[in-house]
C-alpha cells in the first residue's frame, strides 16, 4: 500500500486520530476529510484541522448538517438528553441513523475526485453501543455498493475494527502519538478536550480503555 493514497475520514476524536497516524504509516500520501452533520460542539472541526496540520496532511471540510434535519438524535438536538446507557430494546439516542452510510458515501466521491481509493474510517465493531453501521458486515457490504456506484475499486479500511479501546490506545503508542491522542483528541460528547468530562459515555469508555492499557503499558 505504500506507494498509495488514502483518505482518511477524520473527526479529531481518539479514534479517527490514530487511524490517520495509522495510514500515514501505510500509505505515500494521505488527506483527511472532516465532516460536520451540526453537532453541539463546532470545536471538533478546530481540533481537527489542528491535527491534519501537525500530521502535515491536507484538510476539506464538509458541511453535511442536512443530516441532523433527518433525524431526532442527542448530538444534534440540545434539548434531548443524551441516553447515559445503551436501552435494552434500541440504540442510544446518540445514534444518528445513516450517518456512517453519508460519510462513506461523501468519502468516496470525494475519493474519487482525488483519484484515491483508499477510504480510511475509524468505526469499531468492539465500540460500546453496537451502532450497526460500525459493524464489518456493513462496512463490508458498504464497500461493494461504492464500487458499484462509481464503477471504482475502493478498499474501505477499518484499522480498529476488532480492537478493544485499551488495544486503540496501544496502537497510538506503538504509532508514537500516545500523548497527542492523549492530549489534543476531543472525543467527548460535551465538547471537552483530551480527558473530557469524565461522565459522558465516549469519556467513560475512553477512560476505561485508558486505565486498562496503563496498567500493562
Ligand atoms: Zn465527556
Amino acid at each position: 500500500m505504500k506507494n498509495e493514497s488514502a483518505l482518511v475520514l477524520h473527526s479529531g476524536g481518539q479514534d479517527s486520530t490514530t487511524c490517520l497516524f495509522w495510514a500515514l504509516k501505510h500509505f505515500r500520501e494521505v488527506r483527511t476529510l472532516c465532516i460536520t452533520y451540526g453537532q453541539r460542539h463546532c470545536l471538533e472541526v478546530e481540533v481537527a484541522e489542528k491535527i491534519a496540520q501537525k500530521a502535515g496532511v491536507p484538510f476539506q471540510l464538509l458541511d453535511a448538517s442536512v443530516i441532523s434535519q433527518l433525524s431526532d438524535n442527542s448530538l444534534t438536538n440540545p434539548d434531548m438528553v443524551m441516553d447515559e446507557e445503551k436501552p435494552a430494546d434500541s440504540y442510544p439516542n446518540t445514534f444518528v441513523p445513516g450517518r456512517n452510510l453519508f460519510f462513506l458515501t461523501f468519502a468516496a466521491v470525494i475519493a474519487r475526485s482525488h483519484g484515491i481509493k483508499n477510504i480510511v474510517t475509524g468505526v469499531s465493531q468492539a465500540d460500546y453501543s453496537g451502532y450497526p453501521d460500525c459493524r464489518d458486515t456493513f462496512i463490508r457490504s458498504t464497500n461493494v455498493t461504492l464500487n458499484l456506484a462509481m464503477d471504482e475499486q475502493f478498499i474501505l479500511h477499518t484499522p480498529l475494527m476488532w480492537l478493544s479501546k485499551a488495544e486503540t490506545w496501544a496502537l497510538a503508542d506503538d504509532l508514537g502519538v500516545f500523548d497527542l491522542v492523549k492530549n489534543e483528541t476531543l472525543t467527548c460528547y460535551k465538547g471537552i478536550l483530551a480527558d473530557g468530562c469524565g461522565q459522558c459515555p465516549s469519556c467513560r469508555l475512553r477512560k476505561a480503555g485508558l486505565d486498562e492499557y496503563m496498567k500493562r503499558r
